[in-house]
């Protein structure tokens, strides 16, 4: 099916990368039929808050939202809330909501998002139990937490290391537990994930690490976390922080190929779907630098995934190569990190760890494949210059706070060329 001006798009899912997408159709001046799609039953929101300061209440609702809440209507969006989409027809170009109505589309974005993961273990059926995804999620935690005195944070990833932060702000007693050594080691690496198992510890939060929880007790409500070293830890609310996964569950019924997210080419279209496409969260995207599906669940790949998706549906070839980039603030430690490092050899740190002002760059094969700013500002993009430069680098000069980023390459390059 060809698009024209007045075709129909559809966007399914109305979170960040849905919203921005549609924003960006009309402001490239499709004017066809555009409905946004949310099961939600509320406008489209952003995600990070809810880990920090929407959890602690230093936030309200109304600062949440993507756009004002007359935007939809004023550029003639049909933004649809509690409006699940059941199923998509590729064959046929139709998609069916769970009213059983049928809609026909010359182009669909699925911008579905991810959900939390799910343990499968005893007693998670408990009441106590939280998951964090949704604002209705965090206004049910914030409320038990308020009510809470041991709070048992298990999984040590991003979202449970805010939360595990933001509820110890609240004055919960917090235990964090999960399988590594510190929190957030599994991307960061022991060394600078060592800067986070500090600054928990110092805020007074319990550690239980280099442990799996096993299941929890409790009669009727939780009482206790047990760990498979034969650890019990006391608690009366449970929020499980274990990853989350794409919610491919359209894509998969209708016969998209889907790993670790939908599988789309540079431009964001679905691999053997014409027309389909997906952005955020629920994409596994071909990236040309990295030659590979990468599958990224940040703020900002959302942010820029669903404009990118959006010109390429209207036929405006638009690769979509950004590095990675993702930020987190714990207490008052706030950080950005940039690139993608699957390994690496080795980790070089210009700055002060213990003082919580540092960058760390990740190597691999000499070249720089992620950085990282901890309490410095403003060097995002030299660091992001450093990962698509693509160069060796000399360790000492990276780790000389004396030598200006963008000068780190030089004097090696003119070194090797002699
Ligand atoms: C608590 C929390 C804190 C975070 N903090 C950070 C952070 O500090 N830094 C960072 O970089 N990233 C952070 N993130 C990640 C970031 O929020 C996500 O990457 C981003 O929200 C992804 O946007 P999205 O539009 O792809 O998906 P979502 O925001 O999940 O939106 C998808 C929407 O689609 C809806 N939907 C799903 N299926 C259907 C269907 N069949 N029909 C209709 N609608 C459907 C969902 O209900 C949802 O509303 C955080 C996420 C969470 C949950």
């Amino acid at each position: 099916m060809t698009a024209t001006p007045t075709s129909t798009f559809v966007i399914a899912g109305a979170g960040l990368a849905g919203a921005k997408a549609a924003e960006t159709l009309r402001a490239e001046g499709f004017d066809g039929r555009l409905l946004l799609l949310g099961e939600e039953p509320e406008r489209p929101y952003e995600r990070p808050p809810l880990s920090k300061a929407y959890l602690r209440g230093e936030t309200d609702r109304n600062s949440l939202y993507v756009h004002q809440e007359g935007f939809y209507a004023a550029h003639d969006i049909e933004l649809r809330t509690s409006t699940p989409v059941r199923s998509i027809h590729p064959a046929s170009h139709q998609l069916q909501l769970a009213t059983g109505e049928r809609i026909g589309y010359a182009r669909l974005l699925l911008a579905t998002g991810a959900a939390p993961r799910r343990l499968p273990l005893p007693g998670m059926e408990l009441d106590g139990v939280h998951y964090l995804r949704s604002r209705r999620d965090a206004d049910i935690l914030a409320a038990a937490a308020a009510r809470a005195e041991q709070v048992a944070v298990v999984g040590t990833g991003w979202i449970g290391s805010e939360a595990a932060a933001s509820m110890r702000q609240l004055g919960r007693e917090v235990t964090l537990i999960g399988p590594d050594t510190a929190p957030l080691a599994r991307v960061l690496g022991p060394e600078i994930a060592g800067v986070y198992r500090d600054l928990h510890a110092d805020h007074g939060v319990r550690l239980a690490l280099g442990t799996r929880i096993v299941g929890l007790r409790g009669n009727g409500r939780v009482e206790a976390v047990v760990t498979d070293d034969g650890r019990t830890v006391d608690c009366d609310l449970v929020l499980v922080g274990a990853g989350a996964v794409p919610r491919t569950e359209l894509a998969e019924a209708a016969g998209l190929p889907v790993r670790d997210g939908v599988l789309v080419n540079e431009q964001l279209e679905a691999v053997g779907a014409a027309g389909v496409y997906a952005a955020g969260d629920v994409a596994a995207a071909w990236h040309p630098r990295y030659q590979t599906y990468l599958h990224v669940e940040h703020w900002a790949n959302a942010l820029n995934q669903g404009p990118a998706a959006a010109r390429n549906m209207l036929g405006v070839p638009t690769p979509y190569a950004r590095l990675p980039y993702f930020y987190s603030d714990q207490y008052d430690l706030s950080m950005e990190y940039s690139g993608f490092a699957a390994d690496w050899d080795r980790v070089v740190v210009r700055g002060d760890l213990a003082a919580r002002e540092f960058l760390a760059f990740w190597l691999k094969d000499q070249r720089v494949v992620a950085g990282m700013n901890a309490g410095v500002w403003d060097v995002v993009e030299p660091i992001q210059a450093l990962i698509r430069g693509g160069r060796p680098v000399d360790p000492a000069r990276l780790a000389d706070p004396d030598l200006p980023l963008d000068q780190v390459t030089g004097e090696l390059a003119t070194t090797s060329a002699q």
